[in-house]
């Protein structure tokens, strides 16, 4: 069977957030309209599915997946801070004999690999179960942050490190001639735009970002790895950017500060968005 560029059109191109929370997931009746599960998102290349980052939303993409036939997947982590893996041990479909899943990371500079690291989170008396009970066939994959690759046929995956305590890789997702952007977790250094980023996101049609903090809070909290909705916007003006995503919520951040900073961005940057579990974007 021979594949042409011409198949892979934009129309099967979405993605759909399962987490939008950072650092800890936030049950309760104040993180209703917004979510309170961590960083989880499904995209959707025509029929292949890709998984970025594995906190808790993970948990229910692995449900909604279950009884959709087998799964041949690809999962990719922005790095493997607690709140991005968190889910996996709870991802029903990774026990399914039936499937396969592929799991990389960039991050790990030849120090770990994503292997060991998961190993480490599913061990005693962490976890009373390894990852040797996975019963799908899980191949893991370490690259070097920086690399493009090349999943499967029609899809790239452009890469690029980011500031982060114990790095963290941005992906650019580009597929039927369109592109989505997911840069978490990362901090800027005010004043002085992050080139890696810029050159990842140019002219992007979706750009997903590490909003966590507000341009007011972040000088209390530096050297903590993270960026705020402001800084995402001024990236994404000079980068050309269609669509601008708010992510990775801060926990102290209930539903009405984020009403409050969707009203400030959307009068800021018309069409701009704050992430929401259940949010399905199409490019
Ligand atoms: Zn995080
Ligand atoms: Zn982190």
């Amino acid at each position: 069977m021979s594949e042409s560029t011409d198949e892979h059109t934009a129309g099967d191109f979405s993605a759909r957030f399962w987490g939008v929370r950072g650092s800890i997931p936030c049950p309760g009746p104040d993180y209703v309209r917004y979510g309170g599960n961590t960083s989880c998102l499904e995209m959707r290349c025509g029929e292949n599915l890709l998984i970025f980052d594995g906190g808790t939303g993970l948990r229910e993409l692995g449900e909604a997946l279950a009884g959709q036939g087998p799964l041949d997947a690809d999962m990719y982590f922005t790095h493997t801070h607690i709140d991005h893996i968190n889910g996996v041990p709870f991802f029903k479909p990774i026990f399914d004999e039936a499937n396969r899943l592929t799991i990389s990371s960039g991050h790990l500079d030849g120090g770990h690999t994503i292997r060991e690291v998961l190993d480490t989170l599913m061990a005693p008396p962490i976890f009373p179960v390894p990852i040797e009970v996975f019963g799908a066939k899980v191949e893991f994959g370490d690259f070097a942050c920086g690399a493009t690759l090349t999943p499967r046929p029609g899809i790239t995956l452009r890469t690029a490190r980011l500031q982060h305590p114990n790095e963290a890789t941005g992906y650019r997702v580009e597929y039927g001639g369109k592109s989505i952007c997911y840069v978490t977790d990362t901090e800027h250094r005010p004043g002085t735009p992050d080139a890696n980023i810029l050159g990842l996101i140019e002219g992007a049609d979706i750009f997903i970002y590490d909003a966590t903090y507000t341009d007011d809070e972040f000088p209390d909290y530096k050297g903590w790895g993270h960026s705020t909705w402001q800084e995402g916007m001024r990236l994404a003006d000079q980068a050309g950017v269609g669509t601008y995503v708010i992510f990775h919520h801060d926990p102290s951040h209930k539903d009405d500060f984020m009403d409050a900073v969707a009203e400030e961005a959307e009068r800021a940057r018309p069409g701009t968005l704050v992430a929401r579990e259940g949010m399905v974007l199409t490019p």
